[in-house]
């Protein structure tokens, strides 16, 4: 059922307003994505430790077993940075750095892990950086802490981000050991040469084989591994190999295709400094090359999804043409017998057994998650969102001393809600009324009158059924479209953090006086 009233046109004075603090964002903000502007907050302020526990309790006791409750741990190290990371916080790990992250994450569990006591946990997601970094004692260390701090529910599922480079059996071993269900990695190209040029070391197709050997089969996990779209010294040709040599392994991940986000400094160093280069180069990645894609996924027996996004694109392993030779029964036989191997050491040792089922999926969003959401970030720079009262990071960053605390904004269910309908028009160009009722017991049409009508007008969206369907468009545009849904009172906060970073950077580049002064 289509909506049968359409909002009034906004007043020409509000129109006229709205334009010019949307141009006077642009000055000061370089808008690249809708993320950015679904994240944008009000006035920053600093909790510490121990007054986040008491909003986590509000909110735990406010909760009534109705909101998907997720926990983030940030690893916040490398074993190198890579080239094109837009992950400005992170840092090459050392010794002393992973152990200094340990004491910290398992203080934190001490101080929040009481607060949340009410609340049951969905799912658990380890990312950074890539904790494989960390020795295999130090992951056993903070998993016991998790397990000992936290009520997990008993279908929570355990995600955890590798490096290739940086797995080995040990370390493997405590993450099955502690229910871990779902290893993802990076790829980004199988060229080892190209991995070198963007500083991940010579990562060419042994050391990719080599960790999704290491992993268990699929009676016990899933796997999924990423390659990146838009690689300098990448052709799309390139692409598509590595796309078919990974789903014709026998393992069968799902492959995420992220499309590369240009940086200033990635653009200054691939590309010459050239934005028409970049943005060239990533244009190759249109048509024909997703029809290519989903040609080819068709005949590995995947599906393409999400083909239309310039954000990035999914091949998903598909049931029923999953097994057809001889070869993939015999891998297929091998991975479950290592996987009853395993599950029959656990029994001998008297552990958990646990078979990988039905699992409530680990999102940062509430779209995903299809409810209310909290997430609970544990390590330097993690986020925490509590639903509709706080959102934050944890500070100092990685490798800055002091103790932990969390930066942030207080927030409302409509900040919660621009964010829900930013990431519902990027991924999937749809927003279902039915779903925003259930979740915030209002509409999109009745929150973001005044927004949805410029829309209108400028043909960017039109309803359908159940919902409002809009066009696709380049991330930069979307972004700038998705202002009309941010009030005035937040765009002013953007404008004023902006240019005092801006006179900051500018402060510190000039020379200062002592500087200036002629030598004795
Ligand atoms: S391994 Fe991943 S998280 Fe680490 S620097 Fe490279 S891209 Fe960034």
């Amino acid at each position: 059922m289509e909506p049968t009233t359409l909002p009034p046109p906004p007043a020409a004075d509000w129109l006229a307003h709205r334009r010019h603090l949307h141009a006077r964002v642009a000055q000061v903000e370089r808008l690249i994505g809708p993320s950015q502007v679904a994240w944008m907050r009000g006035k920053p302020r600093v909790w510490s430790e121990a007054e986040m526990a008491g909003l986590w309790k509000s909110a735990a006791e406010a909760s009534g077993g109705r909101s998907a409750n997720h926990l983030y741990v940030h690893v916040p190290f490398c074993k190198s940075i890579c080239a094109f990371c837009n992950y400005d916080r992170l840092k090459p790990s050392s010794a002393d750095g992973l152990r200094e992250w340990r004491d910290r994450v398992l203080a934190s569990m001490r101080t929040l892990g009481p607060a949340v006591r009410d609340l049951s946990f969905h799912a658990l997601y380890f990312g950074g950086g890539t904790p494989s970094v960390l020795p295999s004692a130090i992951l056993r260390e903070v998993f016991e802490g998790l397990d000992a701090q936290f009520r997990w529910h008993p279908f929570a599922s355990r995600s955890i981000e590798l490096d290739p480079a940086t797995v080995n059996a040990s370390k493997i071993r405590a993450m099955v050991d502690h229910g871990f269900d779902h290893f993802s990695f990076g790829v980004q190209t199988r060229s080892a040469h190209v991995n070198v040029q963007h500083n991940r070391g010579p990562q060419g197709p042994s050391t990719v084989d080599r960790c999704l050997d290491l992993l268990p089969g699929p009676l016990l996990s899933t796997v999924a591994v990423d390659v990146l779209i838009g690689l300098a010294g990448v052709t799309p040709d390139d692409t598509l190999a590595d796309a078919e040599a990974l789903m014709l392994h026998p393992r069968r991940p799902r492959v995420d295709l992220f499309h590369l986000t240009p940086t200033r400094s990635y653009v200054q160093s691939h590309f010459g400094g050239s934005r028409d280069r970049a943005s060239d180069a990533l244009a190759r990645y249109d048509d024909p090359f997703r029809d290519r894609l989903a040609r080819l996924a068709h005949r590995c027996g995947y599906a393409l999804h999400n083909a239309d996004s310039h954000h990035f694109h999914t091949l998903h392993p598909q049931g029923r043409s999953r097994y057809t030779s001889v070869q993939n029964l015999r891998d297929l036989g091998g991975q479950l017998g290592r996987d009853l191997q395993s599950l029959a050491a656990k029994y001998r040792a008297g552990k958990t057994l646990r078979i990988r089922g039905p699992r409530h999926g680990y999102t940062q969003l509430a779209n995903t998650a299809g409810r209310q959401h909290n997430l609970l970030g544990l390590g330097p720079s993690a986020r925490s969102q509590i639903f509709g009262i706080a959102s934050a990071q944890t500070i100092p960053a990685a490798g800055q001393s002091g103790r932990t605390a969390y930066r942030g904004a207080t927030i409302d269910p409509s900040d919660e809600l621009r964010t829900f309908i930013i990431f519902d028009i990027r991924d999937h160009a749809f927003v279902d009324e039915k779903r925003v009722q259930k979740i915030f017991n209002t509409t999109f049409a009745e929150s973001f009158a005044d927004a949805l009508s410029v829309w209108l007008e400028e043909g960017f969206v039109q309803p359908a059924s159940n919902g409002w369907r809009f066009q696709r468009r380049r991330p930069e545009v979307l972004s700038t479209l998705m202002l009309w849904l941010v009030p005035d009172q937040i765009l002013e906060q953007v404008i004023e953090d902006k240019s005092q970073q801006t006179a900051r950077k500018h402060g510190e580049s000039q020379p200062n006086a002592r500087s200036r002064a002629p030598r004795p």
